[in-house]
């Protein structure tokens, strides 16, 4: 399999330190609010890509971390902090927020079929390990106290700007954002380790440490629960290109300095979703998530199918428009699914086979999912028999997770499944013969069989409904 590596900006062959096993890492949500559709964007991808290195046979043990303090609104370490930003909005105490909005995280996940990773760890059970690598940082020398706070001294590296594209006045991101830079630091690039003397009057959360009462910074959880649950060599960390300046700089510059040797291999970045007014934001225009999404009467799975159409590296622009179009293409596929699903017989291994090569080209050419579909619409095309089609769909939707058979098997049971494909003289026939065997007139049913088979189309009854087939 080819991924792109944002490390070493090509697609290079995927590879593992310990052969056949991945560890993979996630940056996990900051649980002050609801995720945005965008957020989720990172999270669909970033579970296609697990579900496809298990379906290619490796053993993945994945790790995510729940941020539940130190995350302030700036990612270089300024401005407020955004768990107490919510707390504040909602008059609730921090903990109040972090568990709202975890729940509501993993219900939405549930909704996208979003596998939720085997390990999750919110920063704050972790608080003992922080601190103990935190002094691992000062006693190598590469962190310091400065103005009460403890700091990564990027000085200190023979590299730094990893991923960084960004030319040296960015570096200032205090000045960019409009937020007051801070003096305590030594090297502009410099960031918190823990927060002791704290900025914050009212800061709910804090913990003694050998350096006074506060709080972590953002970046060290994240290396620490991945050390600790992924062991010193880490194949695969994921996260939204947002992360990967300056919070993931941060996590290499501070896992290395720890480790004294190279980290993690491969890093893997989902690109944006925008709107037409730009990058989607929490504050800008209309907050969209999954629940918003729902009440205007769309599927979940047509949001993560809409997600699949395009390449993860591509930016991505959100409208109803191209939601409806996603909409209208995803139905369609379910009832193509849904003719297959009486399909009786066992499938052909050959031409399985054959099938398979198409999907998993498309995936392992840098986990292609738009390509991956087509195969999904090609299978359709194929000379393949029925049951053979129906054992890959059910095969690739291990990876693609679309609920495409559940949804089939519950047009079939409504009956309605055929109605966009179908002419309107064949659907009108139909709908008359549902109602003439509801009357048990099984002649006058029979009667409007032979009419629909004329318009070139056969009836079949079968345990999941009504199969409607054009004939060849
Ligand atoms: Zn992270």
């Amino acid at each position: 399999m080819k991924l792109y590596n944002s490390l070493t900006r090509t697609k290079d062959e995927f590879f593992t330190h310990t052969p056949g096993r991945v560890e993979m890492y996630t940056c996990g949500p900051t649980v002050y609010h609801y995720a945005h559709i965008g957020n989720l964007r990172s999270y669909i991808m970033e579970d296609i890509l697990e579900k496809y290195l298990r379906y290619s046979g490796y053993d993945v043990n994945r790790v995510m971390n729940i941020t539940d303090v130190g995350h302030l609104t700036s990612d270089g370490d300024t401005g407020d902090d955004k768990m107490l930003k919510g707390a504040k909005r909602e008059h609730k105490t921090v903990m109040e927020i972090a568990k709202f909005y975890t729940d509501a995280f993993f219900a939405d996940c549930k909704k996208l079929n979003i596998a939720i990773p085997k390990t999750v760890v919110p920063a704050t059970s972790y608080i003992g390990e922080f601190i103990r690598v935190i002094q691992v940082l000062l006693d190598k020398g590469y962190a310091y106290e400065s103005g009460g706070n403890i700091y990564f001294d990027t000085s200190k590296l023979d590299k730094y700007y990893v991923f960084n594209d960004f030319d040296e006045e960015d570096l200032e991101v205090g000045v960019r954002e409009g937020v007051e830079a801070d003096g305590n630091k030594r090297n502009k690039t410099d960031f918190v380790l823990w927060f002791t003397k704290s900025k914050f009057e009212d800061q709910e959360l804090k913990w003694e440490s050998p350096w006074g009462v506060g709080y972590p910074g953002w970046h060290i959880e994240c290396s620490c629960i991945s050390l600790k649950n992924n062991g010193e060599y880490l194949d695969l960390h994921c996260g939204g290109i947002d992360n990967a300046f300056p919070h993931h700089t941060n996590e290499i510059a501070q896992s290395e300095a720890y480790l004294g040797h190279k980290w993690c291999s491969q890093w893997f970045h989902v690109h944006h979703l925008n709107t037409d007014g730009g990058k989607m934001s929490k504050s800008k225009g209309e907050f969209l998530t999954v629940s918003l999404l729902e009440q205007k009467g769309y599927d979940p799975m047509v949001y993560r199918f809409f997600c699949l159409q395009s390449h993860y590296r591509r930016s991505l622009v959100f409208s109803y428009p191209n939601l409806d179009n996603a909409a209208t293409a995803y139905s369609k596929l379910v009832a193509k699914v849904a003719a297959l699903l009486g399909a009786q017989g066992t499938p052909d291994e050959e031409a399985c086979n054959q099938l398979r090569s198409d999907f998993r080209a498309a995936m392992d050419n840098d986990l292609n999912t738009s390509l991956a579909i087509t195969a999904v619409y090609n299978l359709f095309k194929s000379d393949a028999d029925s049951a053979t089609k129906l054992a890959m769909i059910k095969e690739f939707d291990s990876v693609l997770s679309l609920n495409l058979i559940e949804a089939a098997k519950k047009l079939s049971q409504q009956g309605s499944g055929y109605d966009e494909e179908l002419p309107q003289e064949v659907t009108e026939l139909l709908e008359k013969r549902k109602a003439a065997r509801k009357e048990k007139n099984f002649a006058l049913a029979d009667e409007l069989r032979d009419k629909i088979a004329e318009l070139g189309y056969t009836v079949e009854e079968t345990r999941q409904g009504t199969i409607v087939r054009k004939k060849d």
